[in-house]
């Protein structure tokens, strides 16, 4: 059962052209398009964290970013690069926030824009993992079998729809176990 969504923050939520070289809570900050409606659809049924490998931001200061565009009160948790001094794809980030939110890794979905940090970090763990690839900043590979997404989707719109496909799985090999134990 999934109970649990880690976002990344740069180019998933908050798109990197508007933050630019600036501090985070200081830049211009645009949200990625369809933001709020995805994270109020999840919000309530899920625990939602954002997991973002920072240069110098701390948990305070993305918050603030955050704050600033309105997306703040949806997120359980916020944890940095900065804060924990590991980096996705480090496992320690990852667990970090699994630990806050009290899920087990299987509990939770990872989405995020890179293949090398997101993807590889929440494949390691077992955590369900969807690439979100809406623009060609990044022009990554796919190198191992570790760096396959579980999804792939290229609107934040099709979230949704993941999660409760995952559900309609669980629920279907819940009830393949109880006619099995019959
Ligand atoms: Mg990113």
């Amino acid at each position: 059962m999934i109970k649990a969504i880690l976002f990344d923050l740069g180019d998933t939520l908050i798109s990197e052209e508007s933050v630019g070289d600036e501090h985070m809570p200081n830049a211009k900050l645009e949200k990625v398009p369809h933001t709020d409606a995805v994270l109020k659809r999840l919000r309530g049924k899920y625990k939602l964290a954002v997991v973002t490998n920072t240069s110098t931001s701390k948990e305070n200061d993305i918050k603030l970013a955050l704050r600033k565009v309105g997306l703040e009160d949806y997120f359980d948790a916020v944890v940095t690069s900065v804060d924990i001094g590991h980096e996705k794809p480090d496992g320690e980030i990852f667990c970090e926030a699994l630990a806050r939110l009290r899920v087990k890794p299987t509990e939770a979905v990872m989405i995020g824009n890179r293949i090398k940090t997101d993807i590889l970090g929440a494949n390691r763990l077992g955590i369900i993992s969807v690439l979100f690839k809406w623009n060609d900043r990044y022009p990554e590979e796919i190198g191992s079998p570790l760096e396959k997404p579980t999804y792939t989707i290229g609107s934040l719109e099709r979230l949704p729809r993941i999660l409760s496909d995952l559900e309609r799985e669980n629920e279907n090999s819940r009830n393949r176990f109880k006619v099995s134990k019959q």
